[in-house]
């Protein structure tokens, strides 16, 4: 029996209010536990026993912050469904249809109610690099760029807007705190932004902060959040440290007395504060619901070894301000983490390289090892080393993929079709084209602006002198699409065909690109719709790179690279800890405030509690910095992270690698890569 697999507090969390009537209608639930002791698997185990308990699932909503935690908890939910229910739970979890992340769900429910809102249904999603963009347009329009010397940047401009926006600041406050250099420019800035919103209204995008700011808006509005709050019986989040003010004040709009609503996390895993998220919704989850909420603690750690958890715990100690208790574990080892100290970044790849195959040869599969990372340039020299020995990676919380200008342009396709208002993709798009520069697209986007029909509009246009063809093709492309003929997902093979001469005119590479589209097209066609695949895609893209950089098919074995961040909530047998020097994490953008020092201890905490057997932290005595200072870029000499002082150092191994390496090791090395090279090459022709 499932329930019998969980200790006395997880099932008391599971079974919250479902024993007594049948309508589980339980009081709001907190479940606040440190890493790895269950609590997704708390709340996988808690939906399936409201379903088994006659809860509908399709009025079950399941939330969280990131794609990837979205994707396992989606995952886990539907094996413990099939565990507990059998033949049916196919069909039971599949209905658990209101399962994501909050912008997703976010953009579902605003295309739900657009018509009430004054919001056409078919806006598009803005990314960063869109709304940098489109900020980037209005900067240029308003003359700002010229007239101006020195007018803060696209990026900085956004930047600047989003911080007022997310934390509710006003911008006076917001250059003063956290932009002073910029304050010069208040009325300029104030102007910009006004004209980015109107034209955000104008063109029928939202961007990625809208999506949060329209939902809190809308259920602002009781009887559209009595309606919608009415839709779902039981509302669960995970990781709710990461949710900031806005999130929290949607969840009170829709459950206001807390009914039907389960929170789960932990106040040390909170690294996301950047994006405004606060441990504070946590802290005040009792009070906002006083008396009724219930508070489930879990302190068994189920993840990690003894020693590990030692670690890790001593690690967290450390801390400044902290609420959850330290965990227990019964899972002895006498392995303890180790402290690896290597020469520079090269060393420690190849240090990874090869244990990494130790690992292997010993019966590990590549995936069931993680190499962990602050920030996503630090991976850099380890992809090439593992690119150079042929063990196959994927990278997470690294966007190589969607970044690159053709897969861009095949979006901003699916885009403009979608929304030929969207002038940031209609902008791209129209470039592409021979013989259309930024004049001649943006008069062809004025009209399209001013008409009912925009493609209409286009189509009635004469065609840029140089571009006969090319316009008419384009055209008619985006007619094509409109009229929905080739269905989803047949209709990305139209812009394929379109795209297609076009990317053999601006690109050298065009095949490796087109091997890209081709892989994109099969991540389409996983999506029941266009406007879903944009929505999802916009909103956390998945992970993919051209097929250059190693990446296997899908079901082969891989080494996974990812940043911290984006490692939350998930666990490995064996984890490597890159850079684990000052400079590195703590980083050096983020040492500024006590707070952001702290934040930077629980990024390392939570990077060390994705262990389950085996840790290594690698200390490179040497690292790579990217032009911070004035030499441009240069190599720095490290030292061991702060937060591991000696008093730490007892709960590690100590080592540094290599020994002393023979030359007649080097040399067989170096044999070692002409062997492999010219394997590669004779395999290229069979
Ligand atoms: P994080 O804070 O990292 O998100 P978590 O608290 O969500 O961690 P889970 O990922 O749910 O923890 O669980 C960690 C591991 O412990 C998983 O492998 C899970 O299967 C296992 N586990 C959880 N509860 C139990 C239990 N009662 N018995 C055995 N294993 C368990
Ligand atoms: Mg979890």
């Amino acid at each position: 029996m499932y329930l019998e697999k969980l200790n006395p507090q997880q099932r008391m969390a599971v079974e919250h209010g479902t024993l007594t009537d049948g309508n589980h209608i339980a009081g709001p639930l907190l479940v606040i536990a440190g890493a790895g002791s269950g609590k997704t698997n708390t709340l996988a185990h808690r939906v399936a026993h409201l379903i088994v308990k006659g809860a509908d699932p399709r009025r079950i909503l399941l939330m969280t912050f990131s794609r990837r935690a979205a994707a396992e908890m989606a995952r886990r939910v539907e094996r413990i469904c099939r565990d507990v229910l059998g033949a049916n739970a196919g069909v039971m979890a599949d209905a658990l249809s209101w399962s994501g992340t909050f912008h997703g769900i976010g953009a579902r429910l605003l295309r739900d109610y657009a018509q009430q809102i004054g919001l056409d249904p078919d806006f598009t999603i803005h990314d960063r690099e869109d709304s940098a963009d489109l900020m980037n347009l209005i900067r240029h329009d308003l003359g700002f760029s010229k007239t101006e010397s020195r007018f803060p940047t696209k990026g900085t401009c956004l930047a600047i807007y989003s911080r007022a926006v997310n934390s509710e600041t006003a911008l006076d406050l917001v250059l003063r705190d956290a932009f002073p250099w910029c304050a010069t420019w208040e009325k300029q800035l104030r102007e910009l932004f006004a004209c980015y919103v109107e034209a955000k209204q104008t063109q029928n995008v939202l961007d990625y902060d809208d999506l949060l700011l329209y939902w809190a808006q809308m259920v602002g509005e009781a009887v559209i959040a009595e309606d919608i709050g009415s839709r779902f019986d039981h509302v669960l989040v995970d990781e709710y440290q990461d949710t900031n003010r806005l999130q929290a004040s949607i969840l009170l709009a829709l459950k206001p007395e807390g009914r039907g609503l389960t929170v789960v996390g932990d106040d040390a895993q909170s690294i996301y504060s950047f994006r405004a998220a606060t441990v504070r919704n946590i802290l005040d989850f009792p009070a906002a619901f006083s008396p009724a909420a219930n508070i489930v603690t879990l302190d068994r750690n189920y993840r990690s070894t003894q020693p590990i958890l030692a670690a890790a715990n001593a690690v967290i100690d450390l801390a400044s301000e902290r609420f959850t208790k330290n965990l227990w574990t019964e899972r002895q080892s006498s392995e303890r983490p180790r402290l690896v100290t290597v020469r520079d970044e090269a060393e420690q790849a190849r240090y990874i390289a090869d244990k990494v195959l130790d690992n292997r040869e010993e019966g590990l599969k590549l995936k069931q090892q993680a190499v962990l990372f602050r920030a996503s340039h630090h991976s850099g020299p380890l992809e090439v080393e593992l690119t150079r020995r042929n063990i196959p990676f994927v990278k997470f919380g690294g966007l190589k993929f969607l970044d690159s200008a053709h897969v861009k342009d095949m979006l901003a396709t699916l885009r403009f079709a979608q929304n030929p208002r969207d002038r940031v993709a209609g902008f791209r798009l129209m470039q592409i084209l021979p013989g259309v520069g930024p004049s001649t697209a943006q008069k062809a986007l004025d009209l399209m602006a001013e008409d009912v029909s925009p493609l209409s509009a286009l189509a009635a246009m004469p065609a840029p002198p140089r571009s006969g063809e090319d316009w008419t093709s384009f055209v008619s492309m985006l007619q094509e699409m409109k009229s929905g003929k080739a269905g989803w997902p047949a209709e990305i093979g139209l812009v394929r065909e379109w795209y297609a001469p076009h990317l053999e005119r601006l690109h050298e590479d065009a095949a490796t690109r087109q091997a890209d589209l081709l892989q994109l097209e099969q991540i389409a066609s996983g999506y029941a719709s266009r406007e879903r695949f944009l929505t999802e895609l916009t909103l956390d893209p998945p992970d993919a790179t051209s097929d250059q950089a190693g990446v296997p098919l899908l079901d082969d074995d891989y080494l996974i690279l990812s940043t911290i961040h984006s490692a939350k909530g998930q666990e490995w047998t064996r984890v490597f800890i890159l850079n684990v020097v000052d400079g590195c994490i703590p980083n050096d953008l983020a040492v500024g405030t006590t707070a952001e020092i702290e934040e930077e201890r629980r990024l390392l905490y939570v990077a060390m509690t994705r262990a389950r057997d085996g840790l290594d932290l690698v200390v490179p005595q040497r690292f790579f910095t990217y032009g911070q200072n004035s030499q441009g870029d240069r190599h720095v000499y490290a030292s061991r992270s702060r937060f591991i002082p000696a008093t730490l150092l007892q709960f590690f191994e100590a080592c540094s690698w290599p020994q002393v390496k023979s030359d007649a090791a080097a040399q067989a090395q170096a044999r070692q890569v002409r062997i492999d090279v010219g394997a590669r090459m004779r395999g290229m022709w069979r």
